[in-house]
């Protein structure tokens, strides 16, 4: 028998293609619908089970006191860890275990994992089981060559990443679990495509602005003060100055699609005066109160105070310049943006085993929205973090959500090729 090669890892991973497309079957028929947060413990306890054989020591940590955490729903995650002949780095395959709910327009069983022309179908297919069943396949298949591994390989199955990662990645980070020496490399198997490397994403900041006014009779206005008249001239200082403003930006995030390249804002709803949902006639009244809550998206270039500070001297300017103009606004969210370095160890190695799998150039891409390399990044400071992972980007969250069974395999393989050169390289 001849000493086993990287062909070997490759051939076992071909090889098993069809317990690759069993494992994400299974996964897929968890129903880890987010929020609440259903049936987060049996899908954690199932790769835990499975890699639990293969000779991981496996831990399950239940994010307690996260949001939505009860003896109902149990933010349950799992870390499984196998330790390689020789000290040396950690790489980490980390998935988040939760799906969004299913919505309307589906033609399949959403928890049935139906194989269809060559795809899987299923909530969180492609978003992400297909990158977590890839990246167990690819883990297994490098254990199983007989190559000489040291260090160490951990996969981890983490919850509510769809609200945030604060029962999964975040309470797992501020414990270190996603610090060195624990860990030193990490990949996130998030459906960015297979010949594209993810190395960060864009900031959030959410805010609630309310405008104040006077109530008064409706067919004498001018006794008040309509709040929603000021919102309105809220408005158009947005139009007139801040979009503008905001199109000029232009960052070296090479974000995906083209049209999030720049900083953005999503105006997420407005109302204002009585409220919606009531059958009858209204009563005439001048609305004292108008609300916008802003979904404000930012670029690595920018910083979160000047992104807040350009809102509040648009409406300072207001207040100084607009008769009764009296503003509040209140923080929501916020998430600084995350970049890795793209020579750096993880996403260098990451392109060049997509270039030997794929046979083409892989593309860095930066995410419009956030994932959980925030944590990563901000909680944990490991800044070697990425994401690649199967599955096209623009199906995850819709209805008939499917992964492709050969972008699985072969991102499988690129993982493996990836984490094998983490593992090896020499060191400078
Ligand atoms: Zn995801």
């Amino acid at each position: 028998m001849s000493a086993p090669t990287m062909q070997t890892v490759m051939d076992l991973i071909d090889g098993r293609t069809d317990e690759l497309v069993a494992l994400a079957q299974d996964l897929i028929r968890f129903p880890t619908i987010n929020p609440p947060g259903e049936a987060y413990r049996p899908c954690a306890e199932y790769i835990g089970e499975r890699l639990k054989k293969r000779g991981f020591t496996v831990e399950y940590v239940r994010g307690e006191g996260s949001p939505g955490d009860s003896d109902q729903y149990p933010r349950t995650n799992v870390i499984a860890r196998w330790t390689g002949s020789e000290p040396g780095p950690c790489v980490h395959f980390n998935s988040h275990i939760d799906v969004v709910e299913v919505g309307a327009g589906w033609t399949v069983d959403p928890f049935g994992g139906e194989v269809k022309d060559s795809r899987v179908y299923g909530r969180g297919a492609c978003d992400m089981k297909g990158g977590l069943a890839a990246s167990i396949i690819a883990v297994e298949a490098l254990i199983d060559s007989g190559l000489p591994l040291p260090g160490a390989l951990e996969i981890s199955g983490t919850v509510d990443e769809e609200s945030g990662g604060y029962g999964g990645v975040a309470y797992l980070a501020e414990r270190g679990w996603f610090s060195e020496p624990k860990v030193n490399h990490v990949i996130i198997p998030e459906p960015l495509n297979v010949d594209r490397v993810c190395i960060g994403h864009r900031g959030v900041w959410w805010a609630e602005i309310e405008t104040k006014g006077r109530i008064a009779h409706g067919s004498m206005p001018f006794l008040g003060d309509s709040a929603i008249r000021h919102m309105g001239a809220v408005m158009e200082e947005f139009e007139s100055k801040l979009y503008p403003a905001m199109a000029a930006r232009h960052s070296d995030m090479p974000v995906v699609p083209e049209g999030a390249r720049q900083s953005t804002m999503n105006i997420n709803s407005i109302h204002g005066g009585q409220a919606e949902g009531f059958d009858g006639l209204p009563a005439p009244c001048v609305a004292d109160s108008s609300r916008m809550i802003i979904d404000r998206r930012f670029l690595i270039e920018e910083t979160l105070e000047d992104v807040k500070g350009e809102v509040k001297a648009i409406l300072d300017g207001l207040a100084a310049q607009r008769h009764g103009f009296r503003y509040e606004m209140r923080d929501l969210f916020q998430v600084a943006p995350s970049m890795a370095d793209r020579d750096g160890p993880v996403a260098s190695t990451t392109a060049a085993a997509i270039e030997t799998v794929l046979g083409r150039k892989a593309q860095f891409v930066c995410s419009p929205g956030t994932y959980d390399q925030k944590h990563v990044d901000r909680i944990g400071k490991l800044k070697d973090c990425i994401a690649y992972g199967p599955g096209v980007l623009d199906l995850a969250h819709q209805p008939d959500e499917w992964v492709g069974i050969d972008d699985m395999t072969n991102s499988a393989k690129v993982m493996a090729r990836a984490a094998y050169d983490l593992l090896t390289r020499k060191r400078g």
